[in-house]
C-alpha cells in the first residue's frame, strides 16, 4: 500500500489548519492553537485501493528558504498552496512559494506533474473584504501550471473534500 503525501503551504492565518480538520473530521474549529509543525493521518479509498493519505500542516510560518522547501518536495508527492482571498499579502507568497516549486522543478521525474500542485484561495465566505480577485487567483494558476481552487474552509465542506480528493487521486496516479 502506497503512502501518499502532500504538503498544506502558505503564510499563516490563512487558512492551513482549517482546511485540514475540515477534510478530516467535516468540522469548521474557529481557532487552531499549534505551534508545532504537524502531520495528520487518514486512510482513504481510491478508486477502490487503500490508501494512506499523510497531511503536512507546518503549523508556522512558510520558510520560503529554497533548502526547506527542497526538503519538503523530497518528501511530498503534491502541494496545496493556500492564501486568503481578504490577505493580499498572502497571495503574494503563495506565488512566491509556486515559484520555487517550479524553479527547484518539483515533479520533473513524475508523469503528472502538473496535476499534483493545486492553488487554493481560502475564505470565499469574506468576499465583500476581498482584496484578490478570482480571475487572478486563476491567472496565477495558469502561468504555474496548478489547478485552482476558490473556497471556503469555514462554509464549503463539500468542496474541501472534493479539493482533497482530487490531489490524492493525481499524487496516486504518479
Ligand atoms: P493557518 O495558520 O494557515 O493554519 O490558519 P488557521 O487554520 O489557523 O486559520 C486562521 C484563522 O482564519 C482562524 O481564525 C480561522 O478560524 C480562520 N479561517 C480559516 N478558514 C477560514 C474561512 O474559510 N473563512 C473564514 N471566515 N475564516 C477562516
Ligand atoms: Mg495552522
Amino acid at each position: 500500500m502506497n503512502d501518499i503525501k502532500v504538503a498544506v503551504l502558505g503564510s499563516e492565518g490563512v487558512g492551513k489548519s482549517a482546511l485540514i480538520v475540515r477534510f478530516l473530521t467535516k468540522r469548521f474549529i474557529g481557532e487552531y492553537a499549534s505551534t508545532s509543525e504537524c502531520i495528520y493521518r487518514k486512510r482513504l479509498s481510491v478508486e477502490g485501493r487503500q490508501q494512506n493519505l499523510e497531511l503536512y500542516d507546518p503549523c508556522t510560518q512558510p520558510c520560503e528558504g529554497k533548502s526547506t522547501l527542497s526538503e519538503q518536495m523530497h518528501w511530498a508527492d503534491g502541494f496545496v498552496v493556500v492564501y486568503d482571498i481578504s490577505d493580499r499579502s498572502s497571495f503574494l507568497t503563495a506565488k512566491a512559494i509556486l515559484h520555487l516549486i517550479r524553479e527547484l522543478n518539483f515533479g520533473a521525474t513524475k508523469r503528472e506533474a502538473d496535476s499534483v500542485v493545486f492553488l487554493v484561495g481560502n475564505k470565499q465566505d469574506l468576499c465583500h473584504m476581498r482584496e484578490v480577485g478570482r480571475e487572478e487567483g486563476q491567472q496565477l494558476a495558469g502561468e504555474m501550471r496548478c489547478l485552482f481552487y476558490e473556497l471556503s474552509a469555514a462554509e464549503h465542506c463539500q468542496e474541501v473534500a472534493l479539493m482533497f480528493s482530487k490531489m490524492v487521486r493525481n499524487a496516486s496516479l504518479n
